[in-house]
C-alpha cells in the first residue's frame, strides 16, 4: 500500500497501523507465506535488503558478546561483523563451519568465553561446505548462544533450519524467493514472540524497512518459487556431472555429487543440493600459449553468450562469475574459482553454452 501513514484514533495496535515504518498491509502476505513456508509458528519479517535483515539479527549479540561465524559467510555479513568487532562491540570468532569439532571449540572454549550467537550458512558462499546444522544448533544451544542460519542458497524448499533447531533463519529476499533478479529485499523467520517482537522493534527503530512496490515483486515471485527451483536444480545436478569431466576444469564444489566432502551430510538435512556450484579453472598449457586458472576463467566467462557475467544468484537468468574479481571476497577464495548460479533456460543450450566457451580457451 503506497501510504506513509494510516487513519487512526484509538491505541496503536489495536488494528490501527499507525505510521508507514510501523507496519504495511503489502508485506503481511509475504511475511505470512514465508513464515510457513520455513514451517515456523509465525510470519516473518521482511526487511530493505538481505543486509539490513542481517545488520537486525547481529543485534541480537549482547554488547561484547562472542559471535561464531563461517569464515566463508556471505561476504557483506563477514565485513559488518568484522566492523563490529573493530570497534570493540563484540568479539569475532571465525571458523570452518564445515569442520563440527573446530566449531565445537570455538563456541564453549575451555580456556575462554561461551558463544552469545552462531552464526550458520550453509551451503557456503561461494565455497559450498555444508555445515552439520543439528549437531552444531545442539552445542551452541548448550553454551547459551541463539542460531541465526542464512538459508539463502536453499530456500525453505530446499532445507528448514527452524526444523534442524535454528533459532532464526535469515533470507537475502533478493534471490531465490523474488527470483527475476528485480528487487532487492531481505527476511528474518522465527518460531519465538519474544525474538519476533525484539526484532520487530530493531526494524522499527533501525527503519531497514520494504518499500511496498519491491513487497508485492517478492510475493509476485514467490508465487512461482517451486517451479523455479525444481527447474534449477534439475538442470544444476546435469551441469556438475557434465562439468565434473571436463578437461578444462580442474575441480568442482557442489553437494550433489557423490564425490563432494558435503555430500552425505547435504542429503541428511536437505531435499535436494541447490542450484549454484563453483568450479575451479585448470591452467591452460596449450599450442597457443599458457595461463593461469584465473586468466582462463575471465576468457571462458567472456566467451560465454547465454550465461550472463554478473553477480547474485537465485534468478531466472543463469548468472556466471569468478569471484575474487570482488576485493571483500576472503583470500581463502581461490583466484580461479567460479561460481555459477544456475536459471530455468533450457539445460542442454546452457551446456551448448559452456561447452563452448571453454573449447575456445585451447589447450
Ligand atoms: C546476497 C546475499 C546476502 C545479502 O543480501 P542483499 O539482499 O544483497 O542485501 C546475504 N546472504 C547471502 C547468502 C546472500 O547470497
Amino acid at each position: 500500500m503506497l501510504s506513509s501513514t494510516y487513519f487512526g484514533t484509538g491505541p496503536l495496535g489495536d488494528g490501527d497501523r499507525g505510521y508507514g515504518r510501523y507496519s504495511n498491509p503489502t508485506w503481511d502476505p509475504f511475511e505470512e507465506a514465508l513464515g510457513q513456508l520455513e514451517g515456523a509458528q509465525l510470519p516473518g519479517l521482511l526487511y530493505a535488503s538481505g543486509l539490513a535483515a542481517v545488520s537486525s539479527a547481529l543485534s541480537l549479540v549482547p554488547a561484547g558478546g562472542v559471535l561464531v561465524m563461517p569464515s566463508h559467510s556471505y561476504a557483506g555479513s563477514l565485513v559488518m561483523a568484522t566492523e563490529l568487532a573493530g570497534k570493540g562491540l563484540l568479539e569475532l570468532r571465525t571458523v570452518d563451519i564445515a569442520d563440527t569439532d573446530a566449531v565445537l571449540a570455538q563456541l564453549a572454549p575451555a580456556d575462554g568465553r561461551p558463544a552469545s550467537m552462531l552464526w550458520l550458512e550453509s551451503p557456503t558462499n561461494p565455497m559450498l561446505g555444508v555445515a552439520d546444522i543439528r549437531a552444531l544448533t545442539a552445542a551452541a544451544h548448550a553454551a547459551g548462544a541463539v542460531v541465526v542460519t542464512d538459508n539463502t542458497f536453499s530456500t525453505p524448499l530446499v532445507q528448514q533450519p527452524l526444523a534442524l533447531g535454528s533459532d532464526v533463519v535469515l533470507h537475502s529476499v533478493t534471490k531465490y524467493l523474488s527470483g527475476h533478479s528485480d528487487v532487492v529485499l531481505g527476511a528474518l523467520v522465527m518460531s519465538d514472540a519474544g525474538l519476533r517482537a525484539t526484532l520487530l522493534h530493531h526494524r522499527t527503530i533501525h527503519g531497514g524497512i520494504a518499500g511496498p512496490f519491491e513487497a508485492w515483486l517478492a510475493l509476485r515471485g514467490l508465487r512461482t518459487l517451486a517451479l523455479r527451483v525444481e527447474r534449477s536444480q534439475a538442470s544444476a545436478a546435469i551441469l556438475a556431472g557434465r562439468l565434473s569431466t571436463h578437461p578444462r576444469v580442474g575441480s568442482i564444489r557442489f553437494p550433489g555429487l557423490a564425490s563432494d566432502p558435503g555430500h552425505e551430510r547435504a542429503k541428511s538435512q536437505m531435499k535436494g543440493f541447490g542450484s549454484v556450484l563453483c568450479i575451479e579453472m585448470a591452467p591452460v598449457d596449450g599450442g597457443t600459449g599458457s595461463m593461469s586458472g584465473a586468466e582462463a576463467a575471465d576468457r571462458m566467462i567472456r566467451a560465454l553468450k547465454l550465461w550472463l557475467p554478473a553477480t547474485s544468484l537465485g534468478g531466472v537468468e543463469s548468472l556466471i562469475e569468478r569471484r575474487r574479481r570482488h576485493t571483500a571476497e576472503p583470500a581463502s577464495v581461490p583466484e580461479n574459482l567460479v561460481r555459477m548460479s544456475v536459471g530455468i533456460e533450457n539445460v542442454e543450450d546452457l551446456w551448448t553454452d559452456l561447452e563452448q566457451a571453454l573449447a575456445s580457451l585451447g589447450g
